[in-house]
């Protein structure tokens, strides 16, 4: 019987670009992403520009910490991900842990920010936080996948 439970959900994921250079913290994160059930939709490495980093992260214009934001997140490639899974952004914002590595390394030492991140920018991935901001991250990231369209004809061959 599938219940509407068995239904998967997307999300976006990014291992950002001063975590893409660590061999050690790539494997790290793909491990945690396969060992949790997650599907890779789609993945692609990518630099983001400075314009699509400020067009991605706009919500975040007028904090202390955009333009150090900006910088490291056009410093370099990055691994983007299109993540399939139940309750797929919930559990990708669990695993990835609190915001602020020194809080995830005390709080949550097994996140994937308590273990691999490095300051409370360079924390190591990005994950949706809601369906909005999903739709508007895919939009930005792979402008040529429609996420509607892959619900209606691709999720259930993921199941
Ligand atoms: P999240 O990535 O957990 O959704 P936010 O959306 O609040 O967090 O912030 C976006 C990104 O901005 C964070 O992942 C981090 O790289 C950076 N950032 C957030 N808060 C701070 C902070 N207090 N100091 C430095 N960088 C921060
Ligand atoms: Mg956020």
């Amino acid at each position: 019987i599938i219940t509407a439970s068995s239904c998967l959900e997307l999300t976006l994921a990014m291992i950002k670009p001063h975590a893409t250079k660590v061999p050690y913290i790539v494997k790290g994160v793909q491990n945690i992403i396969i060992s949790n059930d997650f599907y890779i939709v789609r993945s692609k490495q990518m630099t983001i520009s400075p314009d699509l980093a400020e067009a991605f992260y706009k919500e975040h214009k007028d904090k202390f910490f955009y333009n150090r934001l900006i910088t490291l997140m056009s410093s370099g490639i990055s691994h983007v991900y299109i993540l399939a899974r139940q309750n797929a952004i919930k559990k990708w914002r669990e695993i990835m842990g609190p915001t602020k590595v020194f809080k995830a390394k005390i709080s949550h030492p097994h996140s994937i920010r308590g273990q691999f991140g490095l300051t409370d920018t360079r924390n190591v991935t990005h994950g949706s936080d809601s369906v909005e901001s999903f739709k508007k991250e895919v939009s930005l990231l792979f402008p040529e996948f429609n996420v509607n369209k892959w619900y209606e004809t691709e999720e259930i061959h993921f199941r």
